[in-house]
């Protein structure tokens, strides 16, 4: 496996390649390009077969991780420890995904509702952004292999949707791998660059983006102008793709021959074959008019009328998705220059008459729309090389800037290679009752924890209200002007009491001290994140350990003693695996303390509810 070329021993820093690649993270599939000989090309693995790489994680019974096809093969036979769609995690918290978690074969979790999802995998708790990377290092070892040079440097793409948490979370994941990600690009602004759309007329142009991949369906309506791209307007459904279309064949199936699917699950590996089965008549279909196929002596087969009939709903959802990201863009079907497609389902011919009809214009479908964005990636980042003279190259910070967060944690707000002048700002809150300073600290760089990266400067915000902890609303604002002067404001929303400084210049860096910090940040990323997991685990357990005690206090008269006792019992557990230092036991005790209090609050909720109905007259009588 390649490793970041600094020497050790001698503390030699090896010539790193200055190739830039561009890696499309899906939540299906994720590819890797590069510019090569002056055109965009997608990598295959070592098989030679496909550019694509499955995103699935796989644990092995001694916890050994496999990428990929091997990892796609044991989402039947071991679903527990195959992580798939974790794109659909990132960057989320247990409040955002928890009315989808029955979608997923795998253990996802939060004591916290607030902090970031964890996924546990037998008796260890990983991040999405860890397991993430790892498919960023499958991707990067597959160029490196094909290369035989080290690369470091990548373009990685987001949806256009993706908040600024999510795009963080992407970076962080590129960091993990071994990646300094120069930038973050929105999948439609990549694949309108691998059309070359931004060079088809001098004037600006609208263009509409379709992206019908396996699970999830986009589109976004961009603006260019003088090379620059601008999000107009997004919408789609996070949970319609080609996966539903498998689906409609096989429930088609079932009823033909009158199958039981409660039967069929209990025939793991006949119904693994028919789905695999109805993906690949589906993808037969796309270019002929039968699919048969003979399965278990059993003859299956569908054509393409009775497929249309089938995913004609779908696809007409997608339809109503384009209006309302016209209306909201406050355009019309006929204002669009040019359609892009995007996406393996975008092969599927209903799809793309309905789209060409619904605009009144031929679509662009030239390119292999799985590998679309991943080309384009790679323009956006032979750009950033500085290989395309005729792009221009705006301004940028050189390092992110952020703040530090409870424990000594960076938290950055303006990430690196941001154009200027920028701002961008995220609220915060107090994590003591009656809070009434802030300090806000500032610091550039790329490492996990402030005490590696450097300090701009601190101020505080002073005579915050009394309130309770977490109620307050603090916006914390950093903003560069076009001179690169980096401006923090603190704003308390609720008083409206704010307070600020002003950083001067580029902060008084050489570009070797600016080098050496991002390589470090690198070089150092495994053990950073395990140290921010770690005091991450901690905040979240100590947060916990409060709330249960306020609980214990507040609900002592519908309390038995033995429950209470039980109670303090995991209490004293989870505060002895604070004061230690594996996270995972850490999350182990929150995970047990919070599944014997779930049913008391329950309980103490139904309470309070029936006592505060108790008097009022409810419904009729
Ligand atoms: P994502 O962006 O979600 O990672 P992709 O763009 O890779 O997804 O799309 C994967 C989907 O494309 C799968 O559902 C796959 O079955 C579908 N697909 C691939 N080839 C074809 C084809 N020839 N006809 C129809 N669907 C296809
Ligand atoms: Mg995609």
């Amino acid at each position: 496996m390649a490793k970041i070329s600094i020497d050790i021993k001698s503390g030699n820093v090896k010539k790193e390649s200055d190739l830039i690649i561009g890696i499309d993270l899906g939540t299906t599939n994720s590819l890797v390009a590069y510019i090569k000989e002056g055109n965009p090309v997608a990598v295959k693995g070592k098989n030679g077969k496909s550019t694509l790489v499955p995103s699935i994680v796989h644990f092995d019974k001694e916890k050994k991780i496999i990428v990929g096809d091997q990892a796609k093969a044991k989402l039947v036979e071991d679903p527990e420890n195959t992580i798939y769609s974790v794109k659909r995690l990132l960057g989320k918290s247990y409040n955002d995904v928890q009315n989808v978690q029955q979608y997923f074969g795998y253990k996802i979790l939060d004591e916290d509702p607030d902090s970031l999802v964890k996924i546990r995998v037998k008796d260890k708790y990983y991040t999405p952004i860890e397991l993430s990377a790892e498919i960023l290092k499958e991707l990067k070892n597959r160029i490196e292999t094909e290369l035989n040079q080290n690369i470091s440097k990548a373009v990685i793409t987001v949806p256009a949707y993706f908040n600024d948490a999510q795009r963080q979370a992407t970076r962080d994941a590129g960091k993990l791998a071994g990646l300094d990600v120069l930038r973050i690009v929105n999948e439609p602004t990549a694949a309108s660059l691998a059309y070359g759309v931004d060079k088809l007329a001098e004037e600006a142009q609208t263009i509409a983006v379709y992206d019908l991949g396996g699970g999830t369906f986009d589109i976004s309506i961009l603006r260019i102008e003088n090379g620059i791209f601008e999000v107009l307007s997004t919408n789609g459904d996070t949970y319609l793709g080609g996966d539903d279309f498998d689906k409609a064949i096989l429930d088609f199936w079932i009823k033909e021959q009158h199958l039981n699917l409660e039967s069929l699950e209990k025939q793991p590996s006949l119904l693994q074959e028919l789905r695999l089965a109805a993906e690949q008549a589906k993808k037969v279909l796309s270019t002929e008019k039968n699919y048969q196929e003979n399965i278990g002596g059993v003859k299956y087969s569908i054509n393409k009328v009775q497929f249309n009939q089938l995913i004609q709903a779908l696809i007409d959802k997608t339809i109503d998705s384009c209006k309302s990201a016209l209306k909201d863009a406050n355009l019309s079907a006929k204002d669009i220059n040019h359609i892009v497609m995007v996406g393996g389902s975008t092969r599927v011919p209903l799809a793309k008459e309905s789209v060409a009809n619904f605009f009144g214009k031929e679509v662009f479908d030239k390119l292999n729309p799985d590998e679309v964005v991943a080309l384009g990636a790679a323009i956006q980042a032979d750009i950033l090389a500085g290989n395309q003279k005729d792009m221009l190259l705006l301004d940028i910070t050189p390092l992110s800037l952020g703040i530090e967060t409870v424990g000594g944690l960076m938290d950055s707000i303006i990430p690196r290679n941001s154009k200027v002048p920028t701002k961008a700002g995220r609220n915060y809150t107090t994590s003591i009752d009656g809070q009434a300073n802030l300090k806000v600290s500032v610091y550039q760089g790329e490492r996990d924890l402030v005490e590696h990266n450097r300090k701009l400067g601190e101020f505080i915000l002073k005579g915050i209200p009394p309130m309770p902890a977490g109620l307050p609303k603090i916006e914390i604002q950093f903003i560069i002007n076009a001179d690169g002067i980096l401006k923090v404001k603190a704003k308390e929303l609720r008083s409206n009491i704010e307070q600020e400084i002003e950083i001067r210049s580029q902060y008084g860096l050489s570009e070797e001290e600016m080098a050496k910090m991002l390589l470090e940040s690198i070089h150092n990323a495994e053990g950073d994140m395990k140290q921010r997991a770690l005091l991450e685990a901690r905040n979240e357990a100590n947060n916990i350990l409060l709330s249960t005690d306020k609980f214990i206090v507040q609900n002592a008269s519908i309390l038995s003693k033995e429950e209470v006792e039980t109670t303090l019992k995991f209490h004293q557990k989870l505060k002895i695996k604070v004061a230690e230092t594996d996270k995972d036991a850490i999350n182990k005790a929150m995970e047990e303390l919070n599944e014997y209090t779930t049913p008391l609050a329950h309980r103490a909720m139904d309470v309070t509810i029936r006592e505060s109905l108790k008097g009022k007259k409810v419904g009729k009588d």
